[in-house]
């Protein structure tokens, strides 16, 4: 757990293996601190390391006194030019578990300590490579299983979310400084810091708050996938069209457990975002149910989703009935499309046609695949996952998505404070407050716990 990761001390020498256990062909142990090239060197004995480049690869055979542990490649990085900063060496050797444990074991006995999960990030991020969310960026990197999580991670690993708070933070410290200096002019009536400015400059801020704030939904959406619940009337066609999404994207679609025991989730991609398909289970059952399974009994499932595709069978449903169910569904304030399928049934003199808003519906026929591809580019809209297509940053950590929140609260009371004509020492004290917030987020302001429980979700060797 976040046990006491922080108190671990940072300037002794770690050694952990980089590659998943198992047998492969290659096994990486991954070294870093002041003593790595001493310690390899006394079993490496092919040359001295300390006196080659760093950046250079080098080929030899480790031994422990006279015992053999393998022949590998070593790969050096000398400090300031590693990862972590610090003097790092990799070893490439055989990907035995048994050669692996025998390497490290040797390297413990000339003193070295067996890294915690996530401690050479966490080393990285101390001695300044980067910031905490670009750490925070390298988890996710790792855990990213779909195009867009990968394209999120990315981008926050290149310092996207970074660049922007630090934009702002900047600003704000030029005014918290400026009141700040004011204070230091006691009883004269001077004002550096132009109220009319700040205000306008703290209304810009919140602008880009906002925007970041609202780029959580999909953020998390692409981080996590979208819950996501068919719904519709018995025979309305739902298993078959979550057949026809299924299908026509079997190789990265997998069934996997839900979170409840008996409940089944079937992810589906589109356009590297994905879906979660909620309860297809029930779906799947639906030829042995008797009973109707109308919007009530489906309501506590919709309850769970963040988008609703609701199904209804064009060719025979009333558009009053329509009607009524569509209200129900309104009130759960979830996004949700509705889908008239069987469109292949359909005559021009079919009764959903009368319906005043039947040219608003998304027609398909799910037996038919047609019209399967505009069902998809809606769903794509309704978690308004163009954003990310546009390159723009998104919030995909919780962590963030907290302090951005409590920023905008804390600008809110500086604007407050200002219309008020509250005293420079206050002002400057909830100015602070929002610095404290933003800084929260990129690392300049951290705690320790905060510290090891981020690094505790890492694992061991990264
Ligand atoms: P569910 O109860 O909502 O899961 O509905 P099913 O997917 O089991 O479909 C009910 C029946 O409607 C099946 O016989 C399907 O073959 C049929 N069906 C589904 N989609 C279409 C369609 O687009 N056109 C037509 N004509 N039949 C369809």
């Amino acid at each position: 757990m976040a046990d006491s990761i922080y108190i671990t001390p940072t300037d002794d020498t770690i050694v952990a293996p980089a590659t998943t256990p198992g047998t492969s062909a290659i096994a990486v142990i991954r070294i870093s601190g002041k003593e790595t090239f001493n310690m390899v060197n006394t079993l490496f004995k092919a040359k001295d390391l300390t006196k080659q480049a760093t950046h250079t690869i080098h080929f030899g055979t480790l031994r422990e006194g006279n015992t053999i542990l393998d022949e590998v490649l070593v790969s050096i990085f000398k400090a300031p030019n590693s990862f972590t900063k610090e003097d790092v060496i990799e070893i490439s050797c055989h990907g035995s578990d048994f050669i692996v444990r025998k390497i490290i074991q040797a390297l413990l006995k000339q003193g070295a300590r067996l890294a915690r999960p996530g401690e050479f990030t966490k080393r990285a991020f101390l001695n300044g490579r980067f910031d905490l969310t670009q750490a925070e960026a390298v988890a996710d990197l790792i855990h990213s299983d779909s195009e867009a999580s990968h394209i999120a991670a990315i981008h926050q690993m290149r310092g996207g979310i970074s660049n922007e708070i630090k934009n702002l933070r900047e600003k704000l410290i030029h005014f918290a400084s400026m009141i700040e200096l004011e204070l230091d002019f006691g009883e004269e009536d001077v004002e550096f810091a132009d109220r009319a400015d700040l205000q306008k400059l703290i209304t810009e801020i919140q602008k880009v708050l906002s925007s970041l704030i609202e780029s959580f939904d999909v953020g998390n959406a692409i981080k996590n996938g979208v819950p996501t619940v068919i719904a519709g009337k018995p025979n309305a066609g739902k298993s078959t069209l979550l057949n026809v999404l299924l299908n026509e994207d079997k190789a990265i679609v997998s069934a996997i457990p839900g979170t409840t025991r008996d409940a089944i989730e079937d992810e589906v991609m589109i356009e590297g975002v994905r879906f979660r398909i909620i309860d297809t289970a029930g779906l799947r059952e639906t030829t042995d149910t008797v009973e109707a399974i109308g919007v009530s009994r489906t309501r506590d499932k919709m309850k769970q989703a963040s988008l609703i595709i609701y199904l209804f069978d064009a060719a025979t449903t009333n558009p009053y009935d329509l009607e009524k169910e569509l209200q129900e569904i309104a009130q759960l304030n979830i996004p949700f499309i509705v889908v008239a399928n069987k469109s292949d049934q359909l005559l021009p003199s079919s009764a959903i046609y009368q319906w005043p808003e039947s040219s608003q519906l998304i027609y398909i026929s799910a037996a038919n695949k047609l019209n399967i591809e505009e069902l998809k580019s809606r769903m794509l809209k309704e978690v308004k996952a163009e954003k990310f297509v546009t390159g723009n940053t998104l919030i995909t950590n919780i962590r963030h998505y907290e302090s951005l929140r409590q920023t905008y609260q804390a600008l809110q009371t500086v604007l407050t404070s200002i219309n008020t004509g509250l005293s420079g020492d206050l002002l400057a004290l909830d100015i602070r407050s929002a610095l404290y917030h933003l800084g929260e987020i990129t690392g300049e302001i951290t705690t320790d716990d905060l510290l090891a429980t981020i690094f505790s979700k890492f694992c061991i060797g990264k």
